[in-house]
Parts: C-alpha cells; structure tokens; sequence
C-alpha cells in the first residue's frame, strides 16, 4: 500500500516532470533588452507568438536566453546603457556564437556592423553585415506607416510603422534582403543567418508575423 502509492507519486512526479520538460523546450526563454525603449511591447508579442519572455539587463541573464530582441528605443541611448551595466562583451559574444537576435528599429542599428553617422562615441555591436545610416527616413514628425511585402512572410502584406527609422545603406554577401520601403526604394528588412533586423517597428502593431518569423528562427537553432 505505502509502496504502491509512493510508486504512484513518483510516477506523477515524473509524468510532471515530462510534461514541464515539454513545455519549456515547446516555450524557449527569449530575452529582451531591457534597458531603454519599447520593452514591454516586445514581451507581449513575445508571449503572443509561444515563448517565455525574459527581460534581459545583467550578462546571467543573457546566459540564460536562446534569443534576444533589442528593441526600438533611442540607439545611442541604448548603447550608454549597455556600457553602463556591462553588457557589450557578452552581447558580442553570444551573438558571434549564433545566438538569434532580432532588432527593430535602434535595435537595427545597434546590430549592424556598420553606422554611417553614430553619434559622438555611439558603437554598433554588430552581427549583421550591413551599413545603417540612422533617422534616414527625417525626424518624428517624418513618422509614416507602410505596407510592405515581407520575404517569409505569408498572407498579404505586412503594416509597418516608421518612427524616425533608419534603413539599410549597403548589404554583405551574406545578408538576405527582406523588405523593401517602395516609397524610396531603400531596404528597411534584412536577415543573416539566425539575425533579424527591421528598420520599422513590429511590437507597435497587433500583427505577431515578424515575430512569429523570430520564434521559428529560434525553435531552429535551440
Ligand atoms: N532614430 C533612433 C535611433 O537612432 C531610432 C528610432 C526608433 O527606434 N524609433 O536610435
């Protein structure tokens, strides 16, 4: 009796262990960068399109992702922060090891291996080969929303916001160009390997593709 109800406990320790072992790798942790910008609107499409969000601010919990978002925000004001809690060597480090990264907007510009016009001691991190020229589109007020065609994403097109957004001014070998702003023909969407980068703002609209794009890159390599 004592026997066969402590077998019956361990059997549903194991049972919920499974099942939670199924859950987390079916949810992978995805970090946003949680410094400056458009944090909570990333978590939220984050958890809309299936994974566990994380807000990143310390390098442990960098360690702890399998993907990370950098948001849109202010870049040169991210970039301060990052120096200040610490964050680029590990930053450059897992995105050089194939960690997935997603940037939109200061987000592109921080993972671009090249800025045109950085301001005075701003640095890119890179991961992307690629050459932004920032607030290229004009200032706030040149904010305008778009409908694009996304390469890899399906069912018509995509509904995208500009926010004193940068664009693409030159691309690597290696850099598949996803979007281009027919407006002025300039590329604003651009994949390399499991990095991601859009020029427009994705977590501003209710439309999860984009990020659903994201996810699978993470679920692919995780
Ligand atoms: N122009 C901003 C920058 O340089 C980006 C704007 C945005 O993320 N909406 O970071």
């Amino acid at each position: 009796m004592v026997t066969g109800s402590a077998a019956q406990g361990s059997a549903a320790q194991g049972s919920a262990a499974k099942a939670s072992a199924v859950t987390s790798q079916a949810m992978p942790p995805v970090g946003v960068l949680a410094l400056q910008g458009d944090v909570a609107e990333h978590l939220r499409a984050l958890r809309d399109s299936g994974v566990r969000p994380v807000a990143v601010r310390r390098p442990e919990e960098l360690d702890r992702v399998d993907g990370l978002v950098i948001p849109g925000g202010e870049s040169t004001t991210i970039w301060k922060l990052i120096e200040v809690f610490g964050l680029a060597e590990q930053l450059r480090k897992r995105v050089a090891d194939g960690m997935p990264a997603f940037g939109s907007c200061a987000g592109m510009i921080l993972l671009a291996d090249q800025i045109c016009d950085p301001a005075s001691g701003q640095q890119a991190l890179g991961g992307i080969d690629i050459t932004v020229r920032r607030n290229a589109f004009g200032r706030q007020v040149d904010s305008f929303e778009r409908d694009l065609d996304v390469r890899g994403i399906a069912g018509g097109p995509y509904r995208a916001v500009f926010i004193r957004a940068p664009w693409v001014e030159a691309v690597g070998p290696g850099v598949d160009v996803l979007a281009i702003e027919p407006g002025t023909s300039r590329i604003v969407a651009v994949r390399q390997g499991p990095v991601l980068a859009t020029a427009f703002h994705p977590e501003l609209t209710p439309d999860r593709r984009v990020h659903q794009m994201f996810v699978e890159i993470v679920r692919e390599r995780s």
